[in-house]
């Protein structure tokens, strides 16, 4: 039986965590299907498909990686695809209990899922996709926090949203 594991996210964008633990959790497990939410409260920076094309483009050197753009609830996604593992990171303390109820709430829905976390490198145990969006919005250097194929879309995009274009 082929182990599936699914990595949900907002990647909004993708940032080098991100992908430390795509690559990390590739050798794992035989698959690897990372989940770019599209429902979130939250109004993304990148719309899903772009969000998706930028997974593509830094997942393209590991074979078993796909991504996936999905609605609604984690463990009805999860169960379509057959996963049996929900895969995600743990940076600080701070992500403890919201990431401890999430597992605990899925598990409730979904008793043949698991969450299984990897803890952060630590040279990327400060990074998050909204200080990464910050940074770009005042022009900051953001080469050290997203792989390099995220950079220029990084900016043209912020620079879209300061002249008032979607
Ligand atoms: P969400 O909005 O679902 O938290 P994110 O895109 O912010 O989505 O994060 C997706 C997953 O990646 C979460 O498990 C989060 O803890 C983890 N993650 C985010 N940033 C890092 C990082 N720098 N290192 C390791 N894991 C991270």
């Amino acid at each position: 039986m082929e182990r599936i594991a699914v990595y949900p996210g907002s990647f909004d964008p993708v940032t080098l965590g991100h992908l430390d633990i795509i690559e990390r959790s590739a050798k794992i497990f035989d698959k690897i299907i990372v989940g770019v939410l599209n429902n979130n409260s939250k109004i993304p920076l990148f719309s899903a498909e772009e969000r998706v094309s930028m997974l593509v483009e830094v997942t393209k050197h590991l074979e078993n990686v796909q991504v996936m753009a999905f609605e609604g609830l984690l463990v009805d996604f999860a169960s379509q695809l057959h996963a049996s593992v929900i895969i995600r990171g743990l940076r600080a303390v701070t992500d403890f209990e919201y990431e401890l109820q999430m597992a605990q709430t899925n598990r409730i829905m979904q008793g043949n899922i698991d969450t299984f976390f990897l803890t952060t490198s630590l040279e990327y145990s400060y990074l998050s996709s909204s200080v990464v969006r910050e940074v770009a919005k005042f022009g900051g250097d953001v080469a050290k926090f997203v792989p390099a194929s995220v950079i220029p879309v990084l900016y043209k995009k912020v620079r879209r949203k300061e002249d008032g274009i979607k």
